[in-house]
C-alpha cells in the first residue's frame, strides 16, 4: 500500500493525539530525517526515550542478533536477557529484584499493586497512596488515579479509590498527608509534565521519614528522570533519600517498549505467584536491547557529559526565562505573553529543531546524551528565531 506520509483527517488511527504534520523516515544519532531528506535536530528524544540517539549501533545489533534467535516465549519459562537485565539493574541500584512490563504506566501499576500487597503481607489494612500535585504517573486507570490533573482525569471517573494528593513543595504538608492508612508515597523526584520541577530535598526527606514511621513504601517514579537523564544513573542518587521501590521505562529499551519496577529489601516478595503478570514482560528482544542500552547509559564518562552539556544548555536558556530541571531534563518558563506551543511549531518547521511544551508557557528539552555543544548552539538559534518571529 502506498501511503502519502501525512494522513490528517483521513487517518484510520484513533484521534487521541494532536500530531504535527511531519513524518520521520530515518534517524541517526541526534538527527531525524523526513522523506524529502531534510534533517532535524531531535532535542526531545521521542519524549525521553532515545537518550543514546537514534538507532544506536549497539542497540540495533542486540535487536538483530536476539530476534534471529528467539522473539517470545512468555513468563512460563526462564529467559536469560531478562535475568541479565535484572542483575544489571539491581547491581547498579538499591534494589534487590525487578518486575518487567512494557511501559511506564504499567511499571507504576505494578508499584501500586506491590504497595497494597506489601501492606497486606504486614497484616495492615492501609490502602491509601499519597501522590504529589502536578504529578504524572501514566494513563491507565490506576496510574491515572495517581495523576492529580483535572483535565486528564475528568472524562474517566470514577477513578481508582485511595489516592490522596499533597503539595509538591511543602515538607510538613507531605508528612501530614501520611497516616496509618497510608501504604505508600509515590512521586517523581524530578517532575516532568506540567513544567519541569525537581522536588525539594526537604520534601523527599519528609516523605521518607513519614513512610518509615507508618511502615509505608516510598516509590520513586523515575520513568522520565531515571537512566542518566538528570546526570546521575538514577535521579535518587542526587538526593539524600533512597526509595523502597523505583519504576523505570522510557529510555530503558534504547527505543523499544519496556518498563521495570525495582523493589528493595523489605518488599521483594510482596507480589506472590499469581498476583501480577504481563504476557510480553521480560521479552528477550526488548531485554537484549535494554542490556545494550543500559551498559552505555551507565557509563561514567557519558553521565559526566550529560552534566556538562546540561550546564551549558541551562546557561543558554537562562537568557530566555527561569530554567528548572537537572542534567538534560530542562524546562524554561517563557513568560505569560508567549504561547510555548507556537514556539515549538516555529522551531520544528523553521529551525528544524524538536522540543515540546509542557504547560502554556513552558518549553521542555530532553536532548540526547550524545549531543554536542554545537547542537546546543543550533537549538538555541532556533529558539531565538522562533521568539523573534512570534
Ligand atoms: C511518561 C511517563 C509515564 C508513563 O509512561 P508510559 O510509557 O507512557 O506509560 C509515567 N511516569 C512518568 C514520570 C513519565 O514521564
Amino acid at each position: 500500500m502506498e501511503l502519502p506520509g501525512i494522513y490528517g483527517e483521513s487517518s484510520a488511527q484513533t484521534a487521541n493525539y494532536a500530531r504535527f504534520d511531519v513524518e520521520f523516515v530515518r534517524g541517526e544519532g541526534v538527527h531525524l530525517y523526513d522523506a524529502s531528506g531534510a534533517e532535524y535536530l531531535d532535542f526531545l528524544c521521542g519524549l525521553g526515550v532515545t537518550s543514546l540517539g537514534h538507532c544506536h549501533p549497539a542497540v540495533v545489533e542486540a535487536i538483530e542478533r536476539r530476534s534471529r534467535e528467539l522473539i517470545h516465549t512468555s513468563n512460563l519459562f526462564w529467559s536469560s536477557p531478562a535475568e541479565e537485565l535484572a542483575r544489571r539493574l539491581t547491581a547498579a541500584s538499591f534494589a534487590s529484584n525487578v518486575f518487567f512490563c512494557n511501559s511506564g504506566a504499567e511499571a507504576n501499576e505494578a508499584a501500586i499493586k506491590l504497595a497494597r500487597a506489601h501492606a497486606v503481607a504486614q497484616g495492615s489494612n492501609a490502602r491509601e497512596i499519597v501522590v504529589l500535585e502536578r504529578a504524572f504517573h501514566g494513563r491507565t486507570m490506576g496510574a491515572l488515579s495517581a495523576t492529580p490533573q483535572e483535565d486528564k482525569q475528568a472524562p474517566f471517573t470514577p477513578l481508582v479509590h485511595g489516592f490522596r494528593t499533597a503539595p509538591n513543595d511543602d515538607a510538613d504538608a507531605v508528612a501530614a498527608a501520611v497516616t496509618p492508612q497510608t501504604c505508600a508515597v509515590m512521586l517523581e523526584p524530578v517532575q516532568g509534565e506540567g513544567g519541569v520541577f525537581p522536588i525539594p530535598d526537604a520534601v523527599l526527606v519528609a516523605a521518607r521519614e513519614a513512610c518509615d514511621a507508618v511502615g509505608a513504601l516510598l516509590i520513586f517514579d523515575e520513568v522520565q528522570c531515571g537512566l542518566g537523564r538528570t546526570g546521575s544513573l538514577f535521579a535518587y542518587q542526587q538526593t539524600s533519600v533512597v526509595p523502597d521501590v523505583m519504576t523505570l521505562a522510557k529510555a530503558l529499551g534504547g527505543g523499544l517498549p519496556i518498563g521495570a519496577m525495582l523493589a528493595g529489601e523489605g518488599c521483594t516478595d510482596a507480589l506472590q505467584p499469581g498476583y501480577h503478570g504481563s504476557t510480553f514482560g521480560g521479552n528477550p528482544v526488548t531485554c537484549a536491547a535494554a542490556c545494550a542500552a543500559f551498559e552505555l547509559l551507565s557509563d561514567d564518562e557519558l553521565l559526566e557529559h550529560v552534566r556538562g552539556l546540561g550546564e551549558l544548555l541551562r546557561g543558554r536558556l537562562d537568557e530566555y526565562g527561569p530554567v528548572a530541571g537537572r542534567g538534560l531534563m530542562l524546562g524554561v518558563e517563557l513568560g505569560d505573553d508567549v504561547d510555548a506551543r507556537d514556539v515549538v511549531k516555529h522551531m520544528l518547521f523553521e529551525g528544524r529543531v524538536i522540543a515540546n511544551s509542557t504547560g502554556p508557557s513552558t518549553l521542555r528539552f530532553l536532548p540526547p546524551f550524545v549531543a554536542s555543544a554545537g547542537d546546543v548552539d543550533r537549538a538555541i538559534a532556533a529558539l531565538d528565531s522562533a521568539l523573534s518571529a512570534i
